[in-house]
């Protein structure tokens, strides 16, 4: 027998009994996601520089305040975003009641990574809550301190009848996955995409992909190479690379590359010192396996910085690769660690033509002082978010829809992005019986109607 029937089946007699409907429920749990952050402050950051080594500030602003704005922001627009959405009408339905009613799917189930492991599980939370749904959540099984947390202290400031916490890896994924959800939401690498899309395949479950890939970034020749190396090295090097919209490789001309290298080195001085092993804002690989991966990536082309590694630690340098080619094992995968390669191309038609020529990716960053060269990528490539002059600075708004196209995902999440995602949106028309003389007109038999055809 499935081992989780009976706690999905208690999930579903809560939703069934609509306990989760009214805003003030959904609101209740809101606050209670709000105090547990609150309360339980310390905790997390000692669990994310225990799983990660993840510097205070960078768990701060990338963790704990984003989960809060999310749920601040909830909470501000559950009433609006829950109002039925009217809409206009045809000749027909004049006198009737058309509008959209977003209600709660069910039973969902938010699968999620190690790599931001509060903030990836609780800002979907945040979406399906304010949508009305009961969840399971199925925290990452690497990223333990956290995991720990997530299953001992979160439910606890939840409505237990309405949300639980699942424990396990892929074995006990996949056996979760045999049962029926009214929705999946999927965090992670596009392979295991796949697999938890062929397991909703089963009972037509929608779900959301949120995936990884190589998330190209181009630099024009016409920019500050200073400027650029700052932001590029910021969120190539933070949580070590680990980040789902980091820039994967940069694609520049050779003039561009020896004008960017000192200033990336400068920058990699600036922010973590003369021996980056020894700076506490720089964060540990998250597994053994990982590092043996990423150990093995430090070999392609050459190290013109960094390129060092401690296992003991788990430390791989801030490193930036040159001399790379196409064909090179670090440009068949997704990095997902502080190795930033160069490719040399030498215009941006040819970086263009680089990037089609493969996988949409997640994120897509331009660099130029001219916005035409910025608008001639955004304009000429496709990928889930787009961000010009910057680095993952456009998933910090949550007016924006955060999420993949093809192999990096599909649909979106974020804001009130979130809060649609985990809504089925119902069609509604509530007719007036009367004016039957009138609808009379659409009944056979049909021969006595002068279409006027
Ligand atoms: P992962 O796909 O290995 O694991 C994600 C979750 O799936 C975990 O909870 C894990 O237990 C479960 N899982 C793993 N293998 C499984 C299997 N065979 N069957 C069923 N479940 C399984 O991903 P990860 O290594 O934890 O995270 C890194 C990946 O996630 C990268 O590709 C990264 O780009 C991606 N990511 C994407 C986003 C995004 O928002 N798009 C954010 C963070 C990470």
């Amino acid at each position: 027998m499935n081992p989780f029937l009976d706690t999905l089946q208690s999930l579903r007699d809560a939703f069934g009994s609509g306990k989760t409907r009214p805003a003030e429920f959904r609101a209740a749990q809101l606050e209670g996601l709000n105090r547990f952050l609150k309360e339980n402050r310390d905790a997390l950051l000692a669990a994310l520089a225990q799983d990660l080594h993840k510097a205070p500030f960078e768990s701060e602003i990338s963790e704990i305040s984003i989960c809060q704005s999310e749920i601040n922001l909830a909470l501000n627009n559950l009433h609006s975003w829950m109002k039925d959405e009217h809409v206009s009408k045809n000749l027909a339905t004049q006198l009737d009641t058309a509008f959209i009613r977003r209600e709660p799917y069910g039973v969902v189930l938010i699968i999620s990574p190690w790599n931001y492991p509060l903030n990836l599980v609780l800002v979907p939370l945040v979406g399906a809550i304010a949508a009305g749904n009961c969840v399971v959540l199925k925290p990452s099984e690497m990223s333990k301190s956290m995991e720990k947390i997530i299953s001992e202290v979160l439910p606890s400031y939840l409505d237990k009848n309405c949300f639980a916490v699942v424990l396990g890896g892929p074995q006990e994924t996949t056996t979760l996955l045999e049962n029926k959800f009214d929705y999946i939401f999927f965090t992670g690498n596009p392979s295991v995409g796949r697999i938890v899309m062929s397991a909703a395949s089963k009972y037509l479950t929608p779900i959301t992909l949120e995936l990884g890939g190589k998330n190209p970034c181009y630099v024009d020749d016409n920019c500050d190479p200073q400027n650029v190396a700052n932001r590029v090295a910021w969120f190539r090097f933070f949580n070590a690379g680990q980040t789902c919209v980091a820039p994967d490789y940069i694609l520049c001309t050779r003039e561009t590359q020896e004008k960017l290298l000192p200033a990336l080195q400068n920058a990699v001085t600036q922010f973590y010192g003369k021996d980056p092993q020894g700076s506490p804002d720089l964060g540990r690989i998250i597994s053994d396996k990982h590092f043996h991966r990423l150990r093995g990536l430090l070999g392609n082309g050459r190290a013109a910085i960094g390129g060092q590694s401690d296992e003991q630690e788990r430390y791989i340098a801030p490193t930036v690769l040159v001399d790379v080619k196409e064909t090179d094992p670090v440009m068949q995968e997704e990095i997902f660690g502080p190795i930033l390669p160069i490719l040399n191309v030498q215009s941006i038609d040819e970086a263009i033509a680089f990037i089609r020529k493969r996988e949409k990716p997640l994120a897509l960053y331009a660099f130029s002082k001219d916005s035409k060269v910025v608008r001639q990528m955004l304009e000429q490539t496709s990928s889930g978010g787009f961000c010009g002059n910057d680095g993952f600075m456009h998933m910090t708004l949550t007016t924006l829809p955060f999420g993949g196209v093809g192999n990096s995902g599909m649909g979106m999440y974020h804001g009130k992005f979130s809060f649609d995602t985990f809504s089925h949106q119902r069609g509604c028309l509530l007719r007036s019986s009367g004016m039957e003389k009138l609808n009379s007109l659409r009944y056979p038999p049909y021969a006595q109607r002068n279409l006027g055809l």
